[in-house]
């Protein structure tokens, strides 16, 4: 046999249940539900889907994300094409191929645009539990708008995903914001944390003395526990705000309030990327180690400019959805069941047509059915119906086959019990599989 060739490091196969894994990574299953509660989520607050390429020039998230930043200084998949030189990267975040695609496309001509996409990212880190060299995000944008109104509906929005998917906000998630305001405020805050910085010189490590006057503010974004005290004494940005950024804050936590989100101002919230201004947020849950920060965005005044548009605000989240899984499958909340409602037995191979042709109607009647394949007798065939799930095995037996029917057997509720239904009339029983099989849930 060849040698076998395994996945690159640090980038998952996403597998069904039914594929047993060392890695307690979530299933297929788990990712499917949260797919579909985005769509339905992010459709009832009326954001349109969007993909763009996975692969962009290089220079966009130079320009994008700001020269020192750890995902530009070190974390970055680049490459050369071979064949023709130029420079390109593996996207690892969403938020600069959405503006490039929008500035590219004149999209924002007719007025504002509320986006969404999902896919992966891919970011040369160590990997661990909930740190991956590829994972993948749920990213939404709110792009030309530039009042307080919308970084909240951001952020309510999210909630109402964490509700949709059973998890607590306040006790398995909780919201953390800040506003960073406006460059000239920054600017004299810059100053002010450079002095402090500079009267501290002793214990700043070796990553800090490098951005000490290139990027002063990373430096409060240090995990470096030595650090911890020296950066909690350090000036605050917000007493450098002036009135207008203080209003655009104050006004996001009047719609929070309204709406009963509890949240912690956290001033030293500052954010990995450069493009940041006026409000932040993140998501953050105790029980992912440092990895906890689940969900985090603001907005962006800035960046549609810097990457050659017409000026225009915008707003933005990227929500990590295998740091996301994780919790769940960690809090063990119920998830709809994946499981087929009814397996179809069929122990002979003369009857298989005819099964066959019943089995398609009640897929036409939007009931899930699995097929047996592969043959065996009934004992085996029942056996792989249990596996499947199934709340009902259809039994497409050559005596029931010879009067019409097929027997119902109940698999999941104790009982065994069986009916026969008319193989003539499939429409007319359909229903009560596809009811009883919707309530079915597994945590
Ligand atoms: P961290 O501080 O944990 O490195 P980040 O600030 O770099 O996170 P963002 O760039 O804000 O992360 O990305 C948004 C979300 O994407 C994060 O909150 C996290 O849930 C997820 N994420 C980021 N990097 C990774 C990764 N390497 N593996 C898995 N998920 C990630
Ligand atoms: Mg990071």
């Amino acid at each position: 046999m060849a040698d076998k060739i395994n996945a690159v490091k640090g980038m998952n196969d996403i597998l069904p249940a039914s594929v047993p894994r060392t890695d307690k990574l979530p299933d297929s299953a788990l990712w499917h539900w949260f797919e579909s509660t985005v769509r339905t989520v992010l459709s009832r607050y009326g954001y349109q889907y969007i993909l763009t390429p996975v692969v962009e020039p290089t220079a966009l998230f130079v320009r994008g994300l700001g020269e020192v930043t750890d995902i530009v200084e070190k974390e970055m998949y680049s490459f050369t094409d071979s064949m023709n030189g130029d420079k390109l990267t593996l996207r690892p975040e969403a938020t600069a191929g959405i503006v490039r695609a929008m500035v590219e496309h004149n999209a924002l001509y007719n007025g504002p645009l509320r986006l969404w996409t999902i896919g992966p990212m891919f970011r040369h880190e160590r990997p661990q539990k909930g740190r991956y060299r590829q994972f993948h995000q749920l990213d939404v944008e709110a792009l030309g708008f530039a009042g307080p109104d919308v970084d909240a509906e951001l952020i309510l929005l999210v909630r109402t995903l964490w509700r949709e998917l059973g998890l607590v906000e306040g006790q398995h998630v909780r919201l953390e914001i800040n506003s960073l305001g406006q460059p000239a405020e920054r600017q004299a805050h810059r100053e002010a944390l450079i002095r402090h910085f500079e009267a501290h010189a002793d214990v700043l490590d070796a990553d800090a003395q490098r951005r000490l006057h290139s990027n002063p503010l990373r430096i409060l974004d240090t995990k470096n526990p030595a650090m911890q005290a020296m950066v909690e004494a350090a000036p605050q940005l917000m007493d450098f705000l002036g009135a207008e950024s203080r209003a655009h804050f104050d006004a996001v936590r009047a719609v929070l309030d309204a709406a009963g989100l509890a949240y912690r101002i956290n001033p030293r919230l500052v954010r990995g990327m450069d493009y940041y201004n006026l409000t932040v947020f993140e998501w953050v849950t105790d029980q992912l180690g440092s990895q906890g920060t689940v969900c985090g965005g603001g907005r962006y005044d800035g960046l549609i400019g810097q990457m050659g548009g017409k000026p225009a605000p915008a707003v933005g989240f990227g929500l990590g959805i295998e740091r996301l899984l994780l919790l769940v499958q960690e809090l063990g909340l119920a998830v709809p069941s994946a499981a087929p409602a009814a397996y179809a037995i069929v122990p002979s191979a003369a009857a298989l047509p005819r099964a066959m042709a019943a089995v398609e109607q009640l897929r036409a009647a939007g009931v899930a059915v699995v097929q047996h394949a592969g043959g065996g007798g009934m004992k085996a065939q029942f056996k792989k119906a249990d596996a499947s799930g199934a709340r009902f095995a259809l039994i497409f037996g050559d005596d029931e086959m010879a009067r019409g029917e097929v027997t119902v057997k109940s698999l999941r509720d104790g009982s065994g019990a069986q009916v026969a239904r008319p193989l003539a009339d499939v429409a007319g029983w359909a229903a009560t599989l596809q009811s009883s099989a919707a309530q079915d849930t597994t945590s």
